[in-house]
């Protein structure tokens, strides 16, 4: 029998494979009284799952590939400091010995004990420890509770495997890609989240938002898995495996077909020279930027010189990976954006502003920055050193009014005036621009360009604020809809202030990688387009096989309900 489930299809391509279960979420633990001989016998028992977790992490940790961020390696690092330090070695067995309990019931009261020491903590940095906390302890109690093999997937071959679990960071995605598995499904997040997004950028096909597939899958049934559509079967005949091994060879056949495009000048039918750029998150990314051919990366997102790390990345170590990007990108232009921490961004070692009652609409991104200029201006000048060793751009992230803005030009030329008394090089004439995410920054989009040098749409964003949907909510998932007229309104008013006052606008969010947007953003006049890597190829494919001037022509004027803005892309897109 069949088992067809569906989620969030987030990153795309099919792959077949069998399922290992890893899972975060917290086991279910109940109090057993102990008999006052089975004591010894269960602190030993505690004692061993102790050393089992610590080889596990050990192992993990040994097993990073070399070229991982050295977060990835803090990470685990941390990990392990907890699980020797006395407060979950020493403390739980003297539970055991006075309460007469089970190792997991002495567990559990500790863990929420420290927890709630941690909620009361005002300092944000501790606070964010809480969860490493929780995720060290939940290791052990699954080894108490027979962990299966699951718990260490991280830390082996997963060739051929499809990794199904509650949730998955970026760094956990980035390891199960280093370790080859054929694809990943989750029960949380959506086509925002950071791991949705690296997933696509790491051609690793993926599918979030699947309730209960941890229960619902089991471990080594073969299954399969649309990252397009967002379906995952499992139990299927031989009929339909060998219908979906058809499909996967003929998507390798389009992948081939596509790396032909590469040399290929981004260019309509009718003549018109359209940018296409990457968006990294990670300099690892920049090989596959290189590989797509891109024209220079679009938007780098800095945020990982700052989550999952004990302390922030400094001016030194910034500058240093800037001038080694910029020596992979030969001369094309980088687009650094300033840290945009905390909403659905992790913030391990952003120590400003408590995590706040809604995130995403709290202390974000140059919020949070301008408010720590000690903490910020050290990226500031990183940047702007970095300009002097090739063509950077700087963009500043949820800019909302121009009385901010202006605030974020004064900070950047005080920082100027700092390294000019200190007669460190930077470029003066390096182009400043702001990311246009906020509908209130869309609405005054021609005060903006006219102190800036470049505008780039983040439509994630710019969507989520408009329609008033959290990105990583999977409930609100099926709202969130780049074709909605009022989100199209906003994006076509960036357009038209960038023409207005000939200011270049781009478009970086996840909608300028949707090959079935490209004709309606090319008919709305946008040129320049940054997405991920993977992306890049296909939307070459569609702006070749464009004409500019007819689809100007028929998007002059858009339609005003979501049926008839359908149609219309429908519509473009026929002959594709
Ligand atoms: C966006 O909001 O569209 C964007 C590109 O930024 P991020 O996804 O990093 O918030
Ligand atoms: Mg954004």
């Amino acid at each position: 029998m069949t088992l067809d489930l569906s989620g969030i299809g987030v990153s795309r391509g099919t792959a077949i494979g069998r399922v290992v279960r890893m899972r975060h979420g917290d086991p279910e633990i109940y109090e057993q009284a102990l008999a006052e001989t089975a004591v010894e016998n269960e602190v030993d028992r505690f004692r061993k799952a102790l050393r089992r977790a610590s080889e596990q992490l050990h192992a993990v940790r040994d097993a990073i590939p070399p070229g991982t961020p050295p977060d990835v390696a803090e990470f685990i690092d941390t990990h392990l400091l907890m699980l020797s330090d006395d407060l979950l070695s020493e403390v739980p067995v003297n539970i055991i010995r006075e309460r007469r309990c089970n190792a997991e019931w002495a567990l559990k009261l500790q863990r929420d004990a420290l927890v709630a020491v941690f909620d009361q903590m005002d300092d944000p940095y501790l606070r964010t420890r809480r969860d490493d906390i929780d995720h060290v302890i939940r290791r052990v109690q699954h080894l108490l509770l027979g962990g299966d093999a699951t718990s260490d997937a991280l830390g082996r071959d997963l060739r051929g495997r499809i990794v199904v679990s509650d949730e998955l960071s970026p760094a956990d995605i980035l390891m199960l890609h280093q370790r080859h598995a054929a694809g990943v499904v989750t029960e949380t997040g959506g086509p925002l989240s950071h791991s949705a997004i690296l997933a696509r950028s790491l051609n690793l096909p993926a599918v979030m938002g699947v309730h209960h597939a941890t229960r619902l899958l089991q471990d080594n049934e073969v299954v399969i898995l649309d990252g397009a559509t967002g379906m995952v079967l499992a139990g299927a005949d031989r009929r339909l495996l060998a219908h979906y091994r058809r499909r996967q060879r003929d998507e390798q056949r389009r992948r081939r077909e596509l790396l032909a495009l590469r040399e290929a000048p981004s260019r309509t039918l009718d003549g018109h020279p359209i940018a296409l750029r990457a968006n990294i998150e990670l300099p690892e990314e920049i090989r596959a930027a290189r590989q797509a051919n891109a024209d220079g990366v679009g938007l780098y997102r800095t945020e990982f010189f700052y989550i999952h790390r004990q302390k922030p990345a400094g001016e030194e170590e910034q500058l240093q990976n800037f001038r080694r990007v910029l020596r992979a990108l030969k001369g094309k232009p980088l687009t650094i954006r300033t840290l945009d921490i905390g909403g659905d961004k992790d913030c391990s070692a952003a120590e400003v502003g408590l995590p706040g009652r809604n995130p995403a609409l709290g202390l974000r991104a140059i919020r949070r920055c301008l408010r720590d200029v000690p903490g910020f201006k050290p990226q500031l000048r990183a940047v702007l050193r970095a300009s002097a060793s090739g063509p950077v751009r700087l963009m500043f992230p949820m800019l909302t009014s121009v009385p901010e803005l202006e605030n974020a030009l004064a900070l950047l030329e005080a920082v100027r005036e700092e390294l000019r008394a200190e007669r460190k090089r930077f470029d003066p004439a390096m182009p400043v621009g702001a990311m246009i995410e906020v509908p209130a920054a869309a609405l005054v989009a021609e005060a903006f360009a006219q102190r800036l040098d470049f505008l780039s749409i983040g439509t994630n964003d710019l969507i989520q604020y408009t329609l008033a949907i959290d990105r990583l909510d999977e409930e609100v998932n099926y709202l969130y809809d780049p074709l909605n007229p009022a989100v199209l309104r906003l994006v076509q008013m960036v357009i038209d202030a960038g023409h207005a006052t000939g200011t270049p606008v781009a478009m970086c969010g996840e909608m300028a990688g949707d090959p079935r947007y490209t004709r309606l953003l090319l008919g709305m006049g946008l040129t320049e387009f940054s997405m991920p890597p993977a992306a890049l190829l296909e939307v070459k494919r569609v702006v070749r096989n464009s004409r500019l001037e007819p689809l100007l022509e028929r998007c002059r004027t858009l339609p005003g309900s979501e049926a008839e803005i359908h149609a219309l892309v429908e519509e473009l897109n026929r002959d594709l």
